[in-house]
């Protein structure tokens, strides 16, 4: 299918790995040129070059915290007036409810709400302007089924949840869509690092902790990050025009059932 986003540009925030990276490749598969972010420049430079081999567009990086307004301002002067923006960030640490202090729910709002929040502020008005634009924020499963200790998590995106909710509804008459796409447990760093959580806390092997989460999944397995790139694409592209204010879960089918 041809997405027909083709010679567009797109600002992916947190895409030297991961999901992120997975969004900017399916992007860049579709033909559109990429601002692409992450702390760390070495990974960041050679995922960004990967991507100009395989897919021949334009790719520019900005290597910094894109959870500081320093960042964000660095980002967008990077990306100008993108016509697609993806937004992610670094997801907050596990934890019991007694952990955590005002400090810690700054940081996760900071992360996981306001970012995304000030990215769109920037970038909605001149896609409005033009009349076409695309927003796609990375957000969790725990949106619809709330993961225990990922309370900063569960806390943060439901904020960015209800903004979105009102404000796609607010930009859809100037054809700019505004969704969220929803990861379960996908093979990525992050997924490692939350296995590695489960192995100290039940004293199992990563293999063994693994294996655990995968039972719970009825697709038996963890998604990827093309499949969850693709998805986003797809959400990118001309034919979902008609898709404003959804939140999009692609988690295997393990949300709300008891197996
Ligand atoms: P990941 O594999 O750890 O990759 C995170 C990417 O974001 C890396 O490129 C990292 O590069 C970059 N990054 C992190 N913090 C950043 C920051 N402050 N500023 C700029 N770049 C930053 O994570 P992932 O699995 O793709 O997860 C992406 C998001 O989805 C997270 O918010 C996570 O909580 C959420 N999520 C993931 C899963 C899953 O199963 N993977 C499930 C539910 C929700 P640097 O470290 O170099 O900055």
């Amino acid at each position: 299918m041809d997405l027909g986003i083709a010679g567009r540009r797109a600002l992916v925030t947190a895409s030297s790995k991961g999901l992120g990276l997975g969004c900017a490749r399916a992007l860049a598969g579709a033909g559109v040129h990429l601002v692409m972010n992450a702390r760390g420049a070495q990974a960041l430079e050679a995922a960004a070059e990967a991507i100009r081999t395989e897919f021949g567009v334009a790719v520019a990086t900005v290597a910094c915290d894109v959870t500081t307004p320093d960042g964000q301002a660095a980002v967008l002067a990077a990306a100008g007036a993108p016509d697609i923006l993806v937004t992610n960030a670094g997801g907050p640490p596990p934890g019991m409810w007694h952990d955590w202090g005002r400090d810690d729910f700054i940081a996760a709002l900071d992360a996981n709400m306001l970012t995304p929040i000030a990215l769109m502020t920037a970038c909605l008005p001149p896609m409005i302007d033009r009349g076409w634009g695309r927003v796609v924020n990375i957000t969790s499963v725990s949106v619809k089924s709330p993961i225990g200790p990922l309370g900063l998590s569960n806390a943060a995106r439901a904020g960015l949840t209800g903004y979105v909710a009102g404000t796609s509804r607010q930009v859809a008459p100037h054809g700019v869509t505004i969704n969220n796409l929803l990861p379960g447990i996908h093979a990525t760093d992050r997924a490692t690092a939350l296995d590695g959580a489960v192995v100290k806390a039940k004293g199992i092997d990563m293999a063994e902790a693994k294996a655990q989460r995968e039972a719970t999944i009825p697709a038996r397995r963890y998604g990827t990050a093309a499949e969850f790139g693709a998805t986003c694409a797809f959400i990118c592209s001309v034919h979902a025009g008609f898709m404003v204010g959804q939140n999009v879960l692609l988690d295997g089918g393990a949300a709300n059932i008891t197996l």
